[in-house]
């Protein structure tokens, strides 16, 4: 490997460069410091102390200096005079601190003495291409033309920053070591660039939701591309930005400013419903570690290289525990969070400056402490506020470390009631005792953080984001935590104490008695039959769903066997799934739908160009066309285990009879290649308007129509789903959607098939009892849902339903089509 040396008049300088340039060299390169002079402090450059740093980082390589000002260039000049051995040092005129990064990155990867000089000569070329600078000096030649492609491939970037420096560097690296010339360009972008140049790539601007098209030529150019292939499924050694669901709605009209200033009685604190349920109790604030890091002299670096592993070492034991602790709590996909953690305990960007600081004489734990606030900066300074929400995690696990160093640990409250804290972590909130919280409350964070999505599984009440008020709440003021309006009452006076009590206990008896009789199957008062059956989105959710009452399963959403991972799931490994959750439900009917991609669901193994509407674009029926593949590998899948179980098949977004047709020939085949002729309902979901308007002529063609909500409102009301500001547009029975159901069982009817609803509408108990009034005979939704659903229809009459819908039909927004259905409960 190239040595690099970098001089300067300021020995500070010096070493601050080479610590950022072996961030992107790594712990190998020989990356030297000759800096200032031999009396500490003073500014000036030594010819001796060059020389020695070249000596150091020489190899058969050979060595590249990078210097500052003026007599620098003297210095290194005579430095190689006293060498005398000039044929393997360059010196470099790049700027110091990009030429340095950027010839640690070209180094790393095995690039020559010329090589490296080049791309350190390069190095504001990155810059200037990110502030749109016309020219930029040293720049790449303009692309030369590829040579015509031996392979091609599509990658889509899927890691949180992008191709910023390091993981453009993995990438430079790898299509460097293949004999093959790969070129790289960004779709919808410029044209392809040499992919052996870290300046090309980082060039490009390649971010979060790109893809890049990636061609080779050689004699290892699939070997090259297997291996990028390979990188980028796994986000360029950053890791796969992290899913998370979507932000809990909270219409902004509704949102006062929150207050700063100490909360006194009487006060209410807004902020966002994170965790429904009602909380009453005193405040119990998380207990900080004590004060700022106590600083301590340090001792030897080896000797804190050992504390440092010693206390990483303990934080890893400390968060497998949390991790079991969790998963026997709230299940396996909470207790996930966890990993990314243990994930970041061994990540080079933690590591490296937490080495090269305590090399430099720093403490462990001011080291660790100052690695994870950088890392954590970095995240905050993110365009997409979900992944600026991940700082927390990182601050988490910094936390974790500096604790096993210092002692100082946060720990949750001894007695009974209402967490109060900044910011919750997932550490903090493992650490939880469930018998003495009753909520939680934070000053930050949003209703996606990590520490919400535990609290929603362990069924606590929360409210993030109430503003920095909230931490002057004395110790013991009685607090009235409202998570499903996401509001905080700060000292309530007694009446509404009183009366919040009663509505929680009448919430929990009421919730008590639709659990018992849970098992009923699903009627109107009168007996008119209405099923109630469950969604589900993973295999080990099917027994919990029998439990909770579910008759039947109306939606598998069958993505979960395609998320995060790099290759598609096999025909026999969605057999066994499919199989597993067939046998839980012990005979009770299994409404499996078809993949459906795209849009708020990318799937790394069907990697998309970016397009401007997702929620418009190539997603379900319209990509499972495309790859008729992957249908037909699930259609198999599904017919080999309809000949054993009461299987139907659903296709999501329908829009067209043509979409149908094409459909069934690909089942047609699929019946061909398995000699399956079990007979097997082959419906669709109704979740695009077109097809609530036309399912006359739909219904003759399919054997149930579903009809799916979430999306149908979303297309009805031109208001995207995840989209909070728009609640008021998205919540609730929209007559406006209400009367696309009319139509659509109207059309079921006059062809004797079935309509069920499988959106959230179908869970909420006053929508139900509209949908059955406008002749829906099942229901399905998320399975904690099934016992007050059941128990909303067991209160009405189908005559009074029906009633009910007909006039919900006329009502002026949902808030007044709900108001008439609850006025029968
Ligand atoms: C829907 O759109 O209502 C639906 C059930 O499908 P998904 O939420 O999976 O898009
Ligand atoms: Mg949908």
């Amino acid at each position: 490997m190239v040595g690099i040396v970098v001089v300067s008049h300021s020995q500070a300088l010096a070493e601050g460069v080479v610590t950022l340039a072996r961030e992107m060299g790594g712990s190998d390169l020989a990356l030297e410091a000759a800096g200032g002079l031999e009396e500490p402090g003073v500014l000036g450059t030594d010819a001796e102390r060059v020389r020695v740093a070249i000596e150091r980082a020489m190899s058969d390589d050979g060595v590249l200096v990078l210097m500052d000002l003026g007599s620098a260039l003297m210095s290194a000049e005579f430095a190689i005079e006293m060498l005398g051995d000039g044929a393997r040092v360059k010196l470099s005129e790049a700027p110091l601190v990009e030429g340095a990064v950027a010839a640690a990155a070209a180094a790393r990867s095995g690039a020559s003495l010329e090589e490296v000089a080049a791309e350190a000569r390069g190095a504001l070329a990155m810059k200037a291409s990110q502030l749109g600078a016309e020219e930029a000096p040293g720049a790449p030649a303009p692309a030369e033309a590829a040579p015509p492609a031996d392979a091609e491939a599509a990658l889509a970037v899927r890691n949180a920053i992008g191709l910023h420096a390091r993981p453009a560097a993995r990438f430079v690296e790898i299509a460097r070591g293949f004999d093959a010339e790969v070129h790289v360009a960004k779709a919808g972008g410029g044209p392809p660039v040499r992919a052996t140049s870290l300046t090309n790539v980082v060039a490009l601007g390649a971010r979060l939701g790109d893809t890049l098209l990636v061609s080779a030529s050689g004699p290892q150019s699939a070997e090259a591309l297997d291996a990028l292939r390979a990188l980028a499924d796994e986000g360029f050694g950053d890791g796969l930005a992290v899913a998370t669901p979507a932000p809990a709605r909270v219409p902004v009209a509704e949102a006062p400013a929150t207050p700063e200033a100490a909360p006194v009685a009487g006060d209410v604190l807004t902020g966002v419903a994170a965790s429904g349920g009602v909380a009453i109790g005193p405040a119990r604030h998380l207990r900080a570690p004590a004060g700022p890091l106590p600083e301590r002299a340090a001792e030897a670096p080896e000797r804190e290289r050992e504390k440092l592993d010693g206390a990483i070492a303990a934080a890893r034991d400390a968060i497998a525990a949390d991790r079991v602790a969790v998963a026997e709590r709230a299940g396996a996909a909470e207790a996930a969070i966890f990993d990314a953690h243990l994930a970041l305990l061994d990540d080079e960007a933690m590591l490296e400056p937490a080495h090269a600081a305590i090399a430099g004489g720093a403490t462990a734990e001011r080291a660790w402490h100052d690695a994870a606030e950088q890392v954590a900066d970095r995240y905050r300074a993110l365009d997409e506020p979900l992944l600026r929400e991940r700082a927390a995690d990182v601050l988490d696990v910094g936390q974790r470390v500096v604790g096993a160093l210092t002692g100082a640990q946060r720990s949750g409250p001894a007695e009974p009631g209402i967490v109060v804290a900044g910011e919750l972590t997932p550490a903090d909130a493992a650490g939880l005792d469930p018998a003495l919280v009753r909520g939680i409350a934070t000053a930050h964070g949003a209703a996606t953080a990590h520490a919400a999505i535990l609290a929603r599984a362990l069924g606590l009440p929360a409210v993030v984001g109430l503003g920095r008020g909230l931490l002057a709440v004395e110790e013991g003021t009685p607090l009235l935590l409202d998570g499903d309006a996401g509001v905080v009452q700060v000292d309530p006076p007694e009446d509404m104490l009183r009366d919040a009590e009663e509505r929680r206990e009448r919430a929990a008896q009421r919730r008590a008695a639709a659990l018992e009789r849970a098992h009923e199957p699903g009627a109107t008062r009168d007996g008119a039959r209405v099923e109630v059956f469950a969604n589900l989105g993973k295999a080990r959710e099917a027994a919990e769903a029998v439990e909770l009452g579910a008759e039947g399963v109306g939606l598998l959403r069958t993505e979960f066997l395609f998320l995060d991972r790099p290759e598609l799931p096999d025909e026999d490994e969605q057999v066994q799934t499919l199989r597993d959750i067939a046998v839980a439900l012990d005979g009770r009917p299994l409404v499996v739908r078809t993949l459906d991609a795209g849009a708020d669901k990318p799937l790394p193994a069907l990697p998309m160009p970016p397009e401007a509407n997702p929620f418009l674009g190539v997603r379900g029926i319209r990509l499972a066309l495309q790859r008729r593949d992957v249908l037909a590998t699930q259609l198999r899948a599904i017919l080999r285990v309809a000949a054993e179980h009461p299987v139907k098949a659903m296709l999501p977004m329908v829009a067209t009879l043509a979409e149908v047709r094409a459909a069934r020939a690909v089942l047609d085949e699929a019946r061909e290649a398995t000699g399956i002729d079990t007979p097997l309902e082959f419906g669709i979901m109704v979740e695009v308007p077109a097809a609530a308007l036309t399912a006359a002529n739909l219904a003759e063609h399919v054997d149930f129509f579903s009809l799916g909500t979430n999306d149908l409102t979303q297309y009805t009301m031109a208001a995207e789903r995840g989209d909070e500001r728009l609640a008021p547009l998205l919540a609730g029975p929209q007559p406006a959607v209400l009367r696309l159901v009319r139509e659509t069982v109207a059309a079921a009817d006059a062809h004797g098939r079935w309509v069920g609803v499988c959106g959230e509408l179908a869970g909420d108990p006053a929508a139900a009892i509209l949908l059955a009034g406008l002749g829906v005979t099942e229901l399905s939704m998320a399975p904690a849902l099934i016992p007050e659903a059941k128990a909303a229809l067991r209160a009405v009459d189908l005559s009074a339903a029906r009633a009910a819908a007909e006039s919900a039909l006329e009502a002026e927004d949902a808030d007044a089509a709900r108001e008439i259905a609850l006025s029968l409960l």
